[in-house]
């Protein structure tokens, strides 16, 4: 069976970076999401740099305002709704037909810490497509062996959604090399995302389960939300 791969780029754009980032998909002609933080959109050059990937036919995703602090460690309703709709405003008319938002993990780790409940009600009430990932080769920590790593993760999974960064010190470098290598292995690339990597969509629960909530996810899921 042909293995599958997804890339996402989080935490630019980065001026001096993300356009690189740019040629190096262009070559491929890969189809990638960019997760941008709303903070590094107020830097100049920023919003060129994610309207070059909107227009070259990237999707653009939310992921979050600061960057800073789980939704599950600061659990307010405001917290939610600034850092999740001041970055959407941000990326305007760039967004996707279903706005696509990722939370910040720290360091890419998955548990209870990633949601609160009020996060999750945001989420589902201006219908997010809600995205995690499964695969996280740690680029921005480890520089070289970032590489291996990410062609052993995914060569192990039917179809992988690699969490890369278009940051100072990110995938950059070693990137052309791994699309060389992800290409010459016959994976093929995909733009969308494994199913069971979408935890809401139009305004529903789709896979998102009691242990990515603080709190867990009882009666979040009610049928006049969905209607
Ligand atoms: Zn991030």
């Amino acid at each position: 069976m042909t293995r599958r791969v997804t890339l996402s780029f989080d935490n630019g754009p980065t001026p001096g970076i993300t356009e690189g980032v740019l040629d190096c998909l262009d070559r491929h002609a890969i189809k990638a999401t960019f997760f941008v933080i709303g903070q590094k959109l107020r830097v100049p050059g920023a919003v060129d740099l994610m309207r070059r990937a909107h227009a070259a036919g990237h999707w653009i995703g939310n992921h979050t305002l600061t960057h800073s602090v789980p939704f599950g460690e600061q659990p307010t309703e405001a917290f939610a709704r600034g850092e999740i709709d001041e970055t959407e405003a941000l990326i305007g008319d760039c967004a996707c037909p279903e706005k696509l938002f990722r939370p910040y993990g720290r360091e890419g780790r998955i548990g209870s810490h990633l949601f609160s409940r009020a996060s999750v009600s945001h989420l589902l009430d201006h219908r997010y497509r809600t995205v995690l990932w499964n695969a996280v080769p740690g680029d921005w920590r480890d520089p070289v062996g970032w590489f291996d790593t990410c062609l052993a993760q995914v060569t192990a999974r039917d179809w992988s959604l690699v969490v890369l960064h278009d940051i100072t010190n990110g995938c950059l470098a070693h990137l052309p090399a791994l699309l060389d290598r992800l290409v010459d292995a016959g994976l093929r690339f995909e733009q969308d995302f494994p199913p069971d990597m979408v935890l809401t969509e139009s305004g529903r629960i789709a896979r998102l389960g009691d242990e990515l909530v603080t709190g867990g996810i009882a009666g979040l899921s009610s049928p006049e939300r969905s209607a």
